[in-house]
């Protein structure tokens, strides 16, 4: 059973305008960040979501978190409609659902102690204070391998890795179930980022915790996650599970994804697919199918009609008008 829900999630924002636009009285653009978005997360699951900086991946997070309010939609989580939770139910059940941010520096208050900043959700959520919320703390910091000699120091005497530390820490003291897991560790050098992926799944085992990951780094998503997502500006081009996706993947923005990745353990080597121009504006998306502008595969009908998800294997989907051809990119870059 899915413990998390996600139905149709939108986050649109206003976009800004020009003087000459403000003083014509033309409407506010819009910045169609998220659009439409439907997905599910089940317990003990990690579902990686990936896709290019910009894409709206870190916007989708927050907004089943409610740390950015949806536009519309529906997320639901062990059953409760949280997009209608009134904010007191909604700060009980954040208590269930955390997140990790990506940048370990910017994300800690640099005037704060370790303590402090672990200590905080505690306080807010009424679970303890005084010598009963440092007790948890330091059972908390030692869990992810910092202890409790380190409570007292403050962020900028510890390394990139150990802040991340410090950051999930800060995660997991309310004794969460789901938690976004947003880059945590693109931030991070290469040997950095093993460590804190070990100390993920190793807190996911031992604690029973559920993951949205996400991250720009297709071979992240490979290693450690059950089902992914693929995510194009603002919007799921195909899901299913890690395995069926990365080795048979059936849109052509994954395959692009994919061919940029040597070695992810897959048998066969692949060329490298080059796309065209930069991710569109999401305040003027393109029509028919949003990748079209980019698609090496894309016929006239891409530029019109947007494409239907379907059904491509069990548990795996794809959006593309194309998929009955079962083209790939990456046979002709190989
Ligand atoms: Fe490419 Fe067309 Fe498929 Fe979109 S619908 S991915 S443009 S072939």
């Amino acid at each position: 059973m899915s413990l998390l829900r996600v139905s149709c999630l939108s986050k649109h924002y206003e976009g800004p305008r020009s003087l000459v636009r403000r003083l014509s009285g033309v409407a506010h653009t819009v910045v169609r960040a998220v659009n439409d978005v439907s997905l599910s997360v089940d317990r003990g699951e990690i579902l990686g979501l990936i896709g290019e900086s910009g894409c709206g991946k870190s916007t989708l997070g927050r907004a089943i978190l409610r740390l950015h309010e949806p536009t519309s939609g529906k997320v639901e989580f062990d059953g409760a409609d949280v997009t209608a939770l009134p904010p007191p139910a909604l700060k009980a059940m954040r208590r269930r659902m955390q997140i990790i941010f990506q940048d370990p520096y910017a994300s800690l208050n640099p005037r704060r102690t370790v303590a402090e900043i672990v200590g905080l959700p505690l306080a807010l959520h009424g679970i303890a204070r005084g010598d009963e919320a440092r007790r948890i703390t330091e059972r908390v910091l030692e869990k992810v391998g910092l202890h409790a000699g380190q409570l007292d120091r403050y962020p900028h005497q510890f390394s990139g890795g150990q802040r991340q530390r410090i950051g999930i820490a800060r995660a997991l003291v309310s004794n969460p179930e789901f938690i976004v897991c947003d880059e945590p560790v693109s931030a991070l050098d290469v040997s950095i980022q093993a460590q804190i992926i070990a100390l993920l799944l190793d807190l996911k085992r031992d604690l029973g915790l559920t993951y949205l990951f996400i991250s720009h780094d297709i071979s992240v998503i490979g290693y450690l996650s059950d089902r992914v997502a693929v995510m194009y500006l603002g919007e799921i081009v195909e899901t299913g599970p890690v395995a069926a996706v990365l080795d048979a993947p059936r849109h052509p923005y994954t395959q692009s994804l994919l061919s940029a990745v040597p070695e992810i353990g897959v048998k066969r080597s692949r060329g490298r697919v080059r796309l065209q121009g930069d991710l569109p504006s999401p305040l003027n998306p393109p029509a028919g199918c949003k990748f079209h502008t980019r698609c090496p595969l894309a016929v006239a009908a891409c530029q019109t009609v947007v494409p239907e998800t379907r059904q491509v294997g069990p548990g795996h989907t794809a959006a593309c008008h194309r998929l009955d051809e079962n083209l790939s990119l990456l046979e002709g870059a190989r």
